[in-house]
């Protein structure tokens, strides 16, 4: 026991030597700007990585996603996984973070690209979500590998193309790849920005469709000679408002969602789109006159583990089948875009019981545990890759990401490090308990 708790006084005082480091490492991943669309510097930064990573004793690798959507030569999806081996037999620890970063958008006062470190705050867009747990992950991996060389198993870190973007040029194609096989991998901790003291279990499920409503063009003079697919659009829509909404609010479920609106079945109208195209906003042309022949919206649908991909389906099609029964002339097409069926990890599973043991350690009391309102690369490890043992787990707040001046605290990097340090160090120490 005496040499247990010297190891995590070790391991502690690693780290917070390791803060100027941890610091410029988190701003040279912000200032390679890893925008997705269209997915720029992917091989910048996973060679960045690697050299990294190859320093500090790992064997890197770098995978290129042929064929995933988006992949081009002008825009390759690299991704890059390194893996440095103990002095014996054990198990797999991986940390996974994806590369890319959503726009800056408009709002900033700091350079979205600068990695401005003010107040102990590092400023940049990613900074939270996610190369401030990237970061993060590689200063506890580099710091328990010097303060237990012997340990045993394996600590592996990947850094994966096209989260934002639905992640199969990325966690997707490793997993295809067998790269997250149970066999080669035990546990998977992902430091997305769930905060230091919460353990992610999984997130709800996502369905997406185009919902096309169908018209007939006519002279806008004289509507009455076509049919207008606006207005049946319309029809569509105050169902959702009087019949769907309602029903999807009144569901809830036992998955511990945050923020605490997301507890329930919800649907967001992405985007509408009916006649002619949109003129340009700096064009002074006029439009023609036409009754719209088509409108289209795109609806996305976060469901919950309580819930299945063809009952969140069919209650579509089943408000569409009454308009087209009750409304003259309506009619409509529907086209599935997306699907991802939810992921919840138990509570009880190995990686989920040594970081809420490795939270109390590090921060004194117990972990909140939560679920995401919208998915991430778990679910490609859960379907494709069949592994269960996974969490996110990171520094940053989940507010912060996709907002104008998102930032990333360097104390709340330093707390996540040190449990993800004293998690590897009860997964491949000496007194490993798995
Ligand atoms: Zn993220």
């Amino acid at each position: 026991m005496g040499e247990a708790i010297s190891l995590k006084e070790n391991l502690f005082a690693a780290i917070d030597a390791r803060r100027g480091d941890l610091i410029r490492l988190t701003q040279d991943l912000i200032r390679i700007p890893t925008v997705n669309p269209p997915g720029q510097n992917y091989l910048t930064i996973c060679e960045y990585l690697a050299a990294r990573l190859e320093r500090s004793g790992f064997r890197a690798e770098l995978h290129r996603a042929h064929g995933a959507p988006g992949d081009s030569d002008a825009y390759p999806r690299w991704n890059i996984l390194a893996r440095r081996t103990g002095a014996s037999a054990g198990e797999c620890v991986h940390f996974n973070s994806h590369t890319d970063v959503v726009e800056p958008g408009e709002g900033w006062t700091k350079d979205p690209f600068g990695g401005d470190l003010e107040d102990g705050k590092i400023y940049g867009r990613g900074a939270c979500d996610m190369k401030g747990g990237l970061a993060a992950s590689i200063i506890a991996a580099e710091a328990f590998v010097s303060v237990v060389p012997d340990f045993a198993g394996a600590i592996e870190v990947s850094g994966t193309a096209d989260e934002e973007s639905g992640g199969y040029g990325g966690v997707a194609f490793l997993a295809e790849k067998g790269f997250f096989s149970p066999d080669r991998v035990q546990h998977v901790i992902i430091p997305e920005p769930l905060h230091k003291d919460r353990i992610c279990l999984g997130h709800r499920g996502g369905w997406w469709a185009e919902i096309e409503t169908k018209g007939e063009i006519a002279h806008g003079s004289m509507p009455f000679l076509g049919d207008c697919a606006v207005r049946h659009m319309g029809a569509l829509l105050n169902a959702f408002e009087e019949e769907l909404f309602p029903a999807l609010s009144m569901r809830r479920t036992e998955m511990p969602v945050v923020p605490e609106g997301a507890r329930v079945s919800t649907l967001n109208i992405n985007s509408v789109h009916g006649g002619q195209a949109e003129i340009s906003r700096d064009s002074n042309a006029l439009p023609s006159h036409c009754v719209p022949d088509s409108c289209r919206i795109v609806i996305d649908r976060r469901y919950l583990i309580e819930e299945t991909r063809e009952s969140v389906k069919a209650e579509i099609v089943s408000l569409l089948e009454a308009l087209k029964h009750n409304r003259v002339n309506f009619d409509y097409a529907m086209r599935e875009l997306n699907h991802v069926a939810p992921s919840m990890t138990d509570r009880e599973a190995p990686v989920v019981r040594t970081v809420a043991n490795a939270i109390d350690t590090v921060l004194g009391k117990a972990p909140d545990y939560v679920a995401s309102p919208g998915s991430y690369d778990q679910k490609h490890i859960d379907r494709i890759g069949k592994l269960k043992n996974c969490i996110a787990y990171g520094p940053g707040l989940l507010e912060l990401a996709h907002k104008p001046d998102e930032y990333v605290g360097v104390g709340d990097m330093i707390d996540s490090a040190k449990v993800m340090a004293i998690s590897l160090l009860t997964l491949l120490g000496p007194e490993r308990e798995w």
